[in-house]
């Protein structure tokens, strides 16, 4: 078996690009939460259609669906051989439904990937004009800080106090904070 990894890190930390370039390295999936749902929006699926305007306003889509479509995404082959989860668990409640569904060996390192509150909303606020997520705009932004600090953060201590967070300063070009990224998971 693998790694089995999990990125965390506040909206515009760079989560889902680092992922997607460090799962390539590795050999293993990067299965993003955020990705799945949005694709289950464009393809108007049930579950897309329950989730359509909670992520548009930047709030938690009801745990007990994400955690179906994390645990059959889990079960699939490719995921025999590790993977980076980024976007989930994203609650202690989320933390808790992993481990009773794969037990402890569900994740083995925590990648935090940390930057400034302005800097994350001016990076946001820069994707919402380029690539035109609806909810990077910036009344949605702010509520999806709240969201992290209140709902996520407290999962970094959860895996601090287990002795799986490694610390990653987000701040930088794309290759500086890779390149810490692969020092910390080869340490
Ligand atoms: P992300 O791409 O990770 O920033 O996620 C975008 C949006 O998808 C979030 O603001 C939430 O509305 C929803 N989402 C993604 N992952 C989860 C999760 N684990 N639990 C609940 N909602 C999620």
């Amino acid at each position: 078996m693998g790694r089995r990894l999990l990125m965390l890190g506040p909206p515009g930390a760079g989560k889902g690009t680092q992922a997607s370039r460090l799962g390539r390295a590795i050999g293993i999936p990067h299965i993003s939460t955020g990705d799945m749902l949005r694709a289950a929006v464009d393809a108007g699926t049930e579950l897309g259609l329950r989730a359509q305007a909670i992520m548009e306003a930047g709030e938690l889509v009801p745990g007990d669906l994400v955690t179906a479509m994390v645990i059959s995404r889990l079960n699939e082959a490719d995921a025999e051989c590790g993977y980076l989860l980024d976007g989930y668990p994203r609650n202690s409640a989320q933390a808790d439904a992993l481990e009773a569904a794969f037990g402890e060996r569900a994740l083995e390192k925590v990648l935090l990937l940390e930057a400034p509150a302005d800097a994350l909303v001016e990076r946001l606020v820069k994707r919402g004009s380029e690539v035109g997520r609806s909810d990077d705009i910036e009344a949605v932004i702010r509520n999806r800080l709240v969201v992290y600090e209140e709902e996520t953060a407290p999962l970094v201590e959860f895996y601090e106090s287990r002795n799986m967070l490694g610390r990653v300063d987000g701040l930088g070009t794309m290759d500086e904070v890779f390149f810490r990224l692969v020092e910390v998971l080869a340490g």
